[in-house]
């Protein structure tokens, strides 16, 4: 299991990592992106993708 985080200050809300993520873990909610990081399968695409270092995968 790893947990997802998302750096609400440093996300522009660009959606790249909703669209690019293979299992569906992020989504828009009211403006900041949320993440159901149980369904990762720890791919870490997403942390390569995101222009702004926002994404922060954690292993616990
Ligand atoms: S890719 Fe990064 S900046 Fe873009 S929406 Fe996702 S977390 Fe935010
Ligand atoms: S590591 Fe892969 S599966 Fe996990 S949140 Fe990022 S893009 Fe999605």
């Amino acid at each position: 299991m790893v947990k997802v985080l998302v750096d609400r200050f440093k996300c522009n809300l660009c959606k790249l990592c909703v669209d690019y993520c293979p299992a569906y873990v992020f989504y828009i909610v009211n403006n900041s992106i949320v993440a159901e990081e149980w369904k990762c399968v720890e791919c870490y695409g997403c942390i390569a993708l995101c222009q702004m270092n926002a994404i922060s995968i954690i292993e616990h």
